[in-house]
C-alpha cells in the first residue's frame, strides 16, 4: 500500500507528490497520456510575486528562493510593462500600487516596447520583478524527484472510482486499483469531482477559462527581450514566446471541467483591446488555445487535510498562480500532512487550509 496516492499530474500534483515522496511512498495518477496536459501546459509561465491576494502573494514570495536556485534555477528576466489610456487613470494607479510598479513616461515605455501607441497610451509603469518560469522543466524535475524517491508517476491512469475501506483508500483506474493511506486531490478543474467521487463534501472549486493567441512578431520586431505588456485591470496581456507574441484577452468565464478551447468572439474582443494600445495591427493569429484557472470561492489555494476526513488532502484552487506558488504551496502541504510547523505565518496558513471553507 502507498502512503500517498496523488490524483492529478499537473504542477499541483507533481510538486505535492515530490515533497511527500521524502516522507513515504507516492503514486501520482494522471488521466491524460502526458503530464501537464491541462492548465499546467497552457500557462503564461510568469512569476509575478505581487499578483493575487495576500495569502497567494505570501506563497509566491516564499517560493522565490526555490525558483531562483533549485536545480540551477527556473527564472529568467522578463519584466512587466503596464499601459493605460487617458480615461483609465484610477485603475492604473490601483495596479501600480498593487503590483509595486514604477510609473514611467510613455516615451520611456516606447523605448522598452516600441509598438506602444503614443496616441492611445497616456500612462505607463514598469518593473523587473516579473520573471519567466521554465515550467516544462519544473514539471519534469518534480516528476523525476518522485521517481528518484521510489515513487511512481503514471499517465493514462484516470481515477474512475474512489472507495475508502477500513485500511485506507482504493482508487480504481483502467490499469488496476491503487491503494493508499492518504489521498491527495490535485485534480485542478476536476478537484470537486474527485471529492464527490470520494464521498467528501465539495468546496466550490470553479474553473474559469482563459484564452491565448499566438501572433507573429508584430511589425517584424525582435520581441525576445520585451517585458510582458499588460492592459490595466488585467484587461489583456501580451508576452513574448519563442520569437512570437502571445496575447491573452485575460478572459475569466466560469465553466465546467473540460479540455478547454478558446472562444473566437472573446479572443477577437481581447485582441481589439490589445490592438488599441499598440501601433502594429494584428494581421494573423497563428494558433490559439485556452486553459482553465480553477479558484476556490475566496481565490486562495486550498492546501492540506480535509477537516472532516484528514486522510483526504486538498491541493486545489491554484487559480492563475499554480507555478509561481508551487514550491511553497507543496512545502506547506507536506508540513501540514507531517505535522511540521510551517515557515509561513499562522494567519496565512489559516487562509490556505480547507477548514476556512467549512464554516
Ligand atoms: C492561460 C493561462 C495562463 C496562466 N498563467 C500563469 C502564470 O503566468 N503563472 C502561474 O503561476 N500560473 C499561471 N496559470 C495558472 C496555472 O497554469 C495553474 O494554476 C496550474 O497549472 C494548475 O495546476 P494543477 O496541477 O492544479 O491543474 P492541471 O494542470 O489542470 O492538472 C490537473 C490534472 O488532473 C488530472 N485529472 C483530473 N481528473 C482526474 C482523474 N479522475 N484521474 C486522474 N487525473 C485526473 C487532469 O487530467 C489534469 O492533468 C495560468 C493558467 C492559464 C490557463
Amino acid at each position: 500500500m502507498n502512503d500517498f496516492v496523488v490524483i492529478g499530474g499537473g504542477i499541483a500534483g507533481l510538486s505535492a507528490g515530490a515533497r511527500l515522496s521524502a516522507h513515504g511512498t507516492v503514486t501520482v495518477l494522471e488521466a491524460e497520456d502526458a503530464l501537464g496536459y491541462h492548465a499546467s501546459g497552457r500557462s503564461a509561465a510568469l512569476y509575478e510575486p505581487n499578483y493575487g491576494k495576500p495569502a497567494v502573494v505570501a506563497l509566491s514570495v516564499a517560493s522565490g528562493e526555490y525558483h531562483r536556485s533549485a536545480n540551477g534555477g527556473y527564472l529568467t528576466p522578463r519584466g512587466l510593462l503596464l499601459v493605460a489610456g487617458a480615461s483609465q487613470e484610477a485603475a492604473f494607479a490601483q495596479d501600480v500600487e498593487e503590483l509595486g510598479l514604477v510609473p514611467i513616461s510613455v516615451e520611456q515605455a516606447r523605448s522598452i516596447v516600441p509598438i506602444v501607441n503614443p496616441d492611445t497610451v497616456s500612462f505607463a509603469a514598469h518593473h523587473e520583478a516579473a520573471l519567466d518560469i521554465d515550467t516544462d522543466r519544473m514539471l519534469q524535475d518534480f516528476a523525476r524527484l518522485i521517481r528518484a524517491n521510489g515513487g511512481a508517476v503514471l499517465t493514462g491512469a484516470r481515477a474512475s472510482g474512489i472507495h475508502r475501506g477500513d485500511s485506507g483508500w482504493q482508487v480504481a483506474t483502467a490499469g488496476g486499483t491503487h491503494t493508499a493511506h492518504n489521498l491527495v486531490n490535485a485534480a485542478g478543474a476536476w478537484a470537486d469531482e474527485i471529492a464527490a467521487l470520494a464521498g467528501i463534501a465539495t468546496i466550490g472549486i470553479t474553473p474559469y477559462r482563459r484564452s491565448m493567441a499566438r501572433l507573429p512578431a508584430p511589425g517584424g520586431h525582435d520581441v525576445t527581450g520585451w517585458p510582458m505588456l499588460m492592459g490595466v485591470a488585467e484587461s489583456w496581456y501580451a508576452k513574448p514566446d519563442a520569437g512570437k507574441l502571445l496575447v491573452s484577452p485575460a478572459d475569466e468565464d466560469a465553466t465546467h471541467p473540460h479540455g478547454a478551447f478558446a472562444d473566437d468572439m472573446v479572443l477577437a474582443e481581447g485582441l481589439a483591446r490589445y490592438e488599441e494600445m499598440v501601433t502594429e495591427p494584428v494581421t494573423r493569429v497563428e494558433t490559439n488555445w485556452a486553459g482553465l484557472r480553477s479558484f476556490a470561492p475566496d481565490r486562495a489555494l486550498v492546501l492540506g487535510p480535509d477537516p472532516l476526513q484528514p486522510d483526504f488532502i486538498w491541493c486545489a484552487g491554484q487559480g492563475g498562480y499554480g507555478f509561481q506558488t508551487a514550491p511553497a504551496a507543496s512545502q506547506l502541504l507536506a508540513d501540514l500532512v507531517t505535522g511540521k510547523s510551517s515557515e509561513l505565518d499562522a494567519d496565512i496558513v489559516a487562509e490556505l487550509t480547507p477548514g476556512r471553507l467549512r464554516k
